[in-house]
């Protein structure tokens, strides 16, 4: 510590921070945060910030006291401000949290999973003697009420009580616990993400929801382990005592083009193989599936969200669902489709935790039997892919309430007085068996497949694939599996074996190499969903429209099992946009209409809308 924290907490804030203070003291009570950047107060004093790292709590409170003592110019007593650190040079994964930790100021980096009501803590609790009347303040700073061994506080009496609280002279905080866990693009192939609690008090409370992407600078705390049977364990658990939250939006939008990039996107953008480029660099390792891989290319840029005069909203993102025989690559695909989104979560309907798919209410020890609110795979995947593989599987609840996830794009949480609404702003990659494990190739497809109309409607394009032997393709299948794990194969081995050189493995690599990489595609998806919202021509207006009133016009004599309604109609709309999209073209033109009503009517034609 340096000798007197406080007046270097001063000297800081008055070379550098000024002007923050006044503005804080201008908008207070109503803000209560100055926020810090970490590499601020390492300019200034690296030891200070060294120490601030290693002792928080002390450290922090003596930046409280320094702001209470400086000469501000208008009449404020900055009692309630916080001073909330922000940007810490490293963040760690709950993963990499060990015991030298504890009591340190750290970044934690992860996902919001759970988070409970607001509801009011006391930090300074009013006891008046029930003998002398007088009465005093006790300071509540941990997590357990202290009104054991207290004494009066007026001299004159000094008893040991009785005492009674009141509430109305006692001080309180808002709070709220969130439960963080790690972000899936941290975890490596198979890795269960650990979570971690955080405590977020006075207005740091109530601004997070289950489904945001955070990093929460804050104090590693350890509390002991309780077992009613045994008493007090030797083990301890942790938790974060939260100093700040950054939001993080990786999103698509968000992801760093630089000007290099941007040339090299336009670049692309003028290339008329465009198309055929993005189809082949979306899971190069598994061959075929021409169609599927071309919806895909539409799906990552998706058409745009719209706003009606009258507050209705109709959703950009496309919905693709995948129908079809096992073991033909379905959940590779759905994987490798998530890798390639920033936000992308995948899921099994079998295997959905207790929020499920989508959210739920659950009283746990999170919120000390409070309620608490705990986001699924779609909240999670906000703004990203939510891939859910094996959805014939998921449980009735979550098909319902998949509804209102796919169209609206909100998830709704209504159980024991608790009204909660969840941003799921995503598109749903889905995958399916058929009832039976296979298709019956003799029997119409559609009543092979275990989910509703209603549910199956809401989807803007459905594959079904099934898996006939058919020699050539079958040899060109197994061709490429040969090839790519051969190349796997060489890459495993090349750290021990000389003999494998870098050329041999790029060569057996060309099978699977993508056109584009993962990385440029990322961006220029992400500059195409950023920048580009073509507007439809009237060559595509008129295009959608003669083929959406003939599909009706079919559609009414017969029983198809996918209703033909003015969902199709927005379905063209979004896959128009989405092929205008992907060339960086503002307009979508006849050509554009012509490609994606391919597209549909492929699909349509297999499912049995014919
Ligand atoms: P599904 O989810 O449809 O049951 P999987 O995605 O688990 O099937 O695929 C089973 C295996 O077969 C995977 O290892 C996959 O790579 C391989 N496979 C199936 N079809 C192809 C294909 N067309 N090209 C490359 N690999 C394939
Ligand atoms: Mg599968």
């Amino acid at each position: 510590m340096p000798a007197d924290p406080v007046a270097k907490w001063e000297e800081f804030l008055r070379s550098r921070y000024w002007d923050d203070i006044l503005k804080l003291a201008d908008s207070y009570p109503d803000e209560r945060s100055l926020k810090i950047q970490f590499s601020d107060l390492e300019k200034f004093d690296p030891d200070f910030a060294e120490e601030l790292m290693e002792n928080p709590d002390e450290t922090i409170e003596a930046a409280r006291t320094a702001i209470l003592e400086l000469d501000l110019p208008m009449d404020v007593y900055l009692d309630r401000a916080h001073v909330r650190i922000v940007e810490l040079p490293r963040n760690f994964k709950t993963r990499e949290l060990r015991s030298d930790h504890i009591g340190k100021l750290l970044a934690i980096d992860g996902l919001v999973r759970t988070a409970t009501e607001v509801r009011p803590k006391i930090v300074s609790a009013a006891f008046q003697c029930q003998r002398c009347g007088f009465t005093f303040f006790k300071e509540q700073t941990g997590n357990k009420f202290e009104d054991q061994n207290l004494k009066c506080m007026n001299q004159a009496c000094d008893r040991g009580g009785p005492f009674k609280l009141l509430l109305a002279q006692s001080k309180f905080v808002d709070a709220q616990k969130i439960r963080v866990q790690e972000s899936p693009e941290d975890l490596r192939g198979g890795q269960q993400p650990q979570t971690l609690d955080v405590e977020l008090e006075d207005d740091l409370a109530g601004r997070i929801f289950p489904g945001d992407r955070v990093i929460v600078n804050g104090v590693l705390k350890s509390y002991q382990r309780t077992n009613p049977q045994q008493g007090k364990s030797t083990y301890f658990d942790l938790f974060h005592k939260g100093v700040s939250v950054e939001m993080k939006d990786q999103e698509f939008e968000e992801i760093d083009i630089s000007a290099e990039d941007e040339e090299a996107i336009m670049e692309m953008s003028r290339d008329p193989e465009i198309y055929e480029k993005i189809k082949d660099s979306i899971a190069p390792s598994i061959y075929g599936y021409d169609d599927v891989k071309e919806a895909l290319g539409l799906q990552l840029v998706s058409g745009f969200e719209k706003h009606l005069p009258d507050g209705a909203r109709i959703r950009g993102d496309i919905h693709i669902l995948l129908v079809g025989d096992p073991g033909i690559a379905k959940s590779q695909l759905l994987r490798y489709m998530v890798k390639l989104s920033p936000r992308g979560i995948y899921t099994s309907g079998k295997s959905s935790t207790s929020a499920g798919l989508t959210a739920t209410a659950v009283k746990d020890e999170l919120g000390d039997g409070r309620w608490t609110i705990e986001a699924g795979a779609l909240v999670l995947a906000d703004k990203g892919i939510a891939a859910i593989d094996e959805m014939d599987k998921m449980n009735n609840e979550d098909k319902s309430a998949l509804h209102e996830a796919m169209e609206q794009q909100t998830i709704s949480v209504a159980k024991a007085g608790v009204m909660a609404t969840l941003k799921s702003r995503c598109s749903l990659l889905a995958a399916a068996n058929p009832k039976l494990g296979r298709f019956d190739k003799y029997e119409p497809i559609a009543p092979q497949i275990n989910l509703t109309p209603a549910l199956m409607s809401r989807f803007d394009l459905i594959f079904v694939l099934t898996d006939d032997p058919d020699t050539k393709r079958d040899s060109a299948i197994a061709e490429h599996i040969l090839k790519s794990n051969y190349a796997g194969e060489l890459s495993t081995q090349k750290p021990w074996n000389p003999e494998i050189s870098q050329e041999d493995i790029d060569n057996a690599l060309t099978v699977i190499e993508p056109a584009i990489d993962p990385e440029m595609l990322r961006k220029y998806v992400a500059y195409a969903r950023k920048n580009v919202f073509p507007t439809l021509t009237e060559e595509a207006k008129e295009f959608f429209l003669n083929y959406y009133v003939g599909l009706r016009t079919q559609g009414q004599d017969s029983n198809k099992p996918v209703p033909v309604t003015a969902r199709q109609l927005e379905a063209l709309i979004r896959l128009g946009e989405a092929s205008a999209r992907l060339r960086l073209s503002r307009e979508v033109t006849g050509v554009d209409a012509q490609r994606v009503v391919k597209i549909l009517e492929a699909c349509l034609r297999k499912v049995g809308v014919d």
